[in-house]
């Protein structure tokens, strides 16, 4: 066997070398809240810096049409957590300060499936899957958490450009079950959470880790620190974003001090659109139509970006087809890790797509909107049949932006693909719903 330097490095790290199993790979997921199509200079946003995710575009792979499960924060992290739609855990709607419900016992999250294979598992950030005790990340295959249970906006006394309630209790900063402070200072809060995220990647030792980093900004209301304030070309959003561009440099340096950085697999992305109705504190949809709450595309495709040195290509820019759903069994492909049992799963495993083995195939995906399914896209073809409208029809690899409606050119199409989404309507079993 002829190595290079770099291969037989790799070879000895993963222990392949002295006979032992090759050691699994960390897996890192940062899920950025609210952030849109448009928002990255890598997406082509034209005044946002954002070095570090660019840089990680190059070394890594760029998806194009990568999807949530849902518009919205709470649904969309059921389905990246569960990799199922959210109509099967009950998780379609926001969760607020008062729900008494959250993600259902019956469910298995990825960090369960991971923790299954060996993995420490943290969470850091933002997890609105329920706030009360027997909901929180602990109890959820989660070795450890640090963060805010649920929106930053839901709050006592409205900070800038958001609404709040006084009927919601001061804003808690949790660390495992514990509330320890309220309302922290939103300023420091992703400096905070990223120091946290570096701790848990220093500490690492003997078992793989998985950590779920969920920011809380984006979503409004926004706050950057001092750092950072004023910084940026593009506002105040702009100086948030790049913060959190800063954040996932500070990963990515800290995996590569501390020898990790060839064996750990760092996928970013958003929960879910730009929320276009708090204006210029929103982001942008980039070319896409609409944004958070719609489903039309700008509320449900965001930036993907995976990296892998030495297993996933870098400078890659994919267009095939991935949602959210597809990261539980693409992590545990990754990972080795079993299936949960008797579970039926809406994702499929995209390691063949990451490593660059398979450029994706024809897939069909639902757009679920709270209890109500909007639209199918199969392929390029997108079927919209939101209520009191006729359906609309695009091809979306012509027509990103949902321009042009092709239901009268196209009947035929337009009759098999309602007929797709009817079928899955009525046999898309519907758990409680958790409110
Ligand atoms: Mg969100």
């Amino acid at each position: 066997m002829n190595l290079n330097r770099r291969q037989f490095a790799q070879l000895l790290a993963s222990g392949a070398a002295l006979g032992a199993a090759p050691r699994k790979p960390n897996i890192v997921m940062i899920y950025a809240d609210d952030l849109g199509y448009g928002d990255l200079g890598c997406y082509g946003h034209p005044t946002i810096r954002t070095p570090n995710l660019d840089r990680m575009a190059r070394e890594g792979m760029r998806f194009t049409q990568w999807y949530s499960a849902a518009p919205v924060c709470t649904p969309s992290r059921a389905a990246l957590l569960t990799g199922r739609y959210p109509v099967r855990s009950g998780l379609t709607r926001v969760l607020f300060p008062q729900s008494e419900g959250g993600i259902p016992e019956s469910e298995t999250t990825m960090a369960e499936v991971l923790r299954g294979a060996g993995y420490r598992t943290a969470a850091v950030g933002k997890w609105h899957l329920g706030h009360l005790p027997q909901y929180l990340p602990g109890r959820h295959g989660f070795n450890r958490y640090f963060g805010i249970p649920y929106s930053n906006d839901m709050r006592p006394v409205a900070g800038p450009g958001a609404g709040a309630s006084p009927k919601h209790p001061p804003l808690p900063l949790v660390r495992n079950g514990e509330t320890i402070e309220t309302e922290p200072d939103q300023r420091k809060l992703t400096a905070r959470y990223t120091a946290e995220a570096l701790a848990t990647i220093r500490e690492q030792k003997q078992n793989p880790f998985f950590l779920y980093f969920a920011h809380t900004f984006p979503h409004v209301p926004l706050y950057a620190s001092e750092r950072f304030l004023g910084k940026s070309r593009a506002g105040l959003y702009g100086d948030v974003v790049e913060e959190l561009d800063w954040s996932v440099g500070e990963v990515l340096r800290t995996l590569k001090e501390t020898g990790q950085d060839q064996n750990t697999m760092v996928v970013f992305s958003s929960d879910n659109g730009p929320w276009l109705i708090k204006k210029e504190l929103g982001g942008s949809a980039g070319l896409l139509r609409e944004g958070k709450g719609t489903t039309f595309d700008g509320g449900m495709r965001d930036p993907c970006i995976a990296r892998w040195p030495g297993m996933i290509p870098g400078n890659t820019v994919c267009a095939a087809q991935g949602s959210m759903l597809d990261l539980l069994p693409t992590f545990a492909s990754a990972a080795g890790a079993a299936l949960p049992k008797d579970t039926v799963l809406d994702g499929e495993d995209m390691m063949p797509v990451f490593t660059g083995k398979s450029p994706g195939k024809e897939r069909t995906f639902f757009y679920w909107n709270i209890n109500a399914l909007e639209a199918v896209r199969q392929g390029a073809w997108k079927l919209r049949v939101a209520k009191d409208a006729p359906p609309t029809l695009h091809n979306l690899e012509v027509d990103p932006s949902e321009k042009y409606d092709l239901a009268a050119q196209a009947p035929e199409r337009v009759a098999q693909m309602m007929a797709v989404l009817e079928r899955h309507r009525s046999e898309m079993p519907r758990a409680p719903l958790q409110v």
